[in-house]
């Protein structure tokens, strides 16, 4: 890793279930992260002036090229030295991304922050639906170990799937016994803002209270133990936010992402 943080948006919601807006999301997060009510430093203590590339958004071409598009952009960000940040979109766009990095970047683990398992392997008749990248990303083994925080949807179908692909779940209701991770490989972070509660994230598609707080995110992010190689943050819709609420806690999350992508820089 060079020492560089590249932000690529990838504004794709064609695979939403309930709402579009999350293609919006990349404009409204780069927005609340340069806003400037609040600056560029992380709680890590890294300065990100200068340090950011905004490399603008992927042209997704027709609904059929999106996830070639997608994937070719992450093995190329991959194979550019910096630790890519994809800003979404909704969470279709994990998959395309995991299996683009992988190509550039070897194994990784994926730590995905979510409400919902999105572990389906269909929805609605879609393979490639918001609520399936994971089964996606399992049944092709892009990745070497798969934790999902945050979940509390899980339906008779996801639990299956858990138990097939051998997923860990830290379940909200478990949320005073989450045990401390630690990863013996790299580290991709794919983070659901729906994770949040909604009390802190209205800006989403998808309310489902009994979530984590803004801080609870933020301290098991500071707690990865590995370096972190990449992160995608997705499902902010921007229609539904109210005063940037979510796009800040969006940004917020994004710049201590970015700390940590830093703090492990060889
Ligand atoms: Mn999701
Ligand atoms: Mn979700």
């Amino acid at each position: 890793m060079n020492g560089r943080i590249a932000l690529i948006g990838i504004p794709l919601d064609v695979n939403s279930s309930y709402l579009r807006g999350p293609a919006k999301g990349p404009f409204a997060l780069v927005e609340a992260l340069h806003c400037e009510s609040a600056n560029l430093w992380t709680e890590t203590g890294h300065d990100l002036s200068g340090v950011l590339d905004h490399r603008g958004i992927v042209d997704l071409g027709d609904a059929d090229q999106a996830f070639g598009r997608i994937e070719e952009a992450a093995r190329k960000a991959g194979e550019s030295g910096s630790a890519p940040i994809f800003l979404g979109g909704d969470h279709s766009i994990t998959y395309p991304l995991a299996k683009g990095l992988k190509a550039a970047v070897g194994d990784f683990a994926i730590l995905h922050f979510d409400a919902h398992p999105d572990c389906y392997h269909e929805f609605e008749g879609n393979p490639h639906s918001h609520a399936c990248p994971f089964a996606r990303i399992m049944e092709e083994r892009l990745c070497e170990r798969l934790v999902s925080v945050g979940i509390r949807t899980a339906n008779g179908h996801q639990r299956e799937q858990r138990a097939k692909f051998g997923i860990q779940w830290l379940e909200m209701k478990d949320r005073a016994n989450w045990p401390t991770l630690s990863f013996d490989t790299p580290v991709y972070l794919s983070v659901d803002l729906d994770v949040l509660d909604p009390a802190f994230a209205p800006g989403l598609s998808h309310h489902e209270p009994g979530g984590m707080t803004t801080r609870e995110v933020l301290d098991v992010i500071h707690a990865v133990d590995a370096p972190v190689i990449g992160a995608d943050m997705v499902e902010l819709n921007p229609d539904r936010d109210r005063d940037s609420v979510t796009a800040m806690a969006g940004a917020k999350i994004l710049r201590e992402i970015a700390g940590m992508m830093l703090l492990h820089c060889p």
